[in-house]
């Protein structure tokens, strides 16, 4: 089944176009990694699938992002409703200076969530591989955590709010092996329930995790010297 589908997906930046003419299926319970050197446009391509590139003044997406057949950039999408359903996970944790518990509930009481609070925390520190890890710390601040922890803590709070999709964007490439090898791990479980895209410049991760590979390239450097890129195998 087919979560996403783009079609001739091109993005730009101002004038500048980024990512050339992309086509790709994105299939459900599935890992699929995006790979490719710097600059190719797999953050770019990322950041389309849950118009996350909206919040870049002047970057544009043309061609259909269809999510479930729907286009995602459609004129009654609420944008904030698709990064819900959508999450992200960025390279660098990014927890937010609250307790660990409160990372957890924002989302859930931010969209007034139904069901008891703590076991809604649980639950994702739980589905996250944290719970006894933090089971005893909940009060205190998400800083005083381990790389990897901030990492899975995000994690954890993106599955939060009940996502259909976990988009993650070289999730691992602050961390060191162990706690990569754990995210990873993680990574494998999580599809049973979720959808997830990664974007990762790491041949090995990708060969590790991933059901399908979409290989990016830079095709040419345009007259202002910026990168485009595009899909060349999938
Ligand atoms: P990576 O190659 O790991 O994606 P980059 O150094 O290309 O990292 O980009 C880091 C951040 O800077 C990203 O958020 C990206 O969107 C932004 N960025 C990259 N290129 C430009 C640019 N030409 N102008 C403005 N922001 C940019
Ligand atoms: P990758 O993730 O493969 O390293 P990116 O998607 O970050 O590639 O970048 C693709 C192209 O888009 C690059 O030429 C980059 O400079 C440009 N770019 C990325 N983010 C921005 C931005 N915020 N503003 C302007 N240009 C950007």
């Amino acid at each position: 089944e087919e979560v996403f589908s783009l079609k001739d997906v091109s993005v730009y930046y101002g004038k500048n176009l980024a990512v050339q003419s992309v086509n790709l299926p994105i299939y459900k319970n599935e890992i699929t990694a995006l790979i490719g050197p710097s600059g190719c446009g797999k953050s770019t391509i990322l950041r389309s699938l849950n118009r996350m590139n909206d919040l870049i003044p002047g970057a544009r997406v043309t061609g259909d992002v269809l999510y479930h057949g729907e286009d995602i950039y459609g004129p009654t999408v609420d944008p904030v409703q698709v990064r819900k359903i959508i999450g992200m996970v960025f390279q660098k944790p990014n927890p937010f200076p609250k307790s660990i518990y409160d990372n957890i509930a924002f989302g859930p009481r931010t969209i007034g969530m139904k069901g008891n609070m703590d076991e809604i925390v649980e639950n994702a520190l739980r589905s996250a591989a944290l719970w006894d890890e933090v089971k005893d710390r909940l009060k205190d601040n998400a800083f005083g955590m381990s790389g990897g922890q901030q990492q899975r803590l995000v994690i954890a709070r993106s599955i939060a709010v009940n996502p259909d999709v976990i988009l993650m964007d070289e999730p691992c490439s602050a961390l060191d092996p162990v706690s990569t090898f754990k995210i990873e791990d993680l990574m494998n479980e999580l599809k049973e329930q979720y959808t997830i895209v990664i974007v990762t410049h790491n041949m090995q991760q990708a060969a590790r995790v991933a059901d399908r590979t979409a290989f990016f390239t830079v095709v040419s450097d345009d007259e202002a010297g910026s990168r485009i890129g595009t899909l060349v195998e999938h």
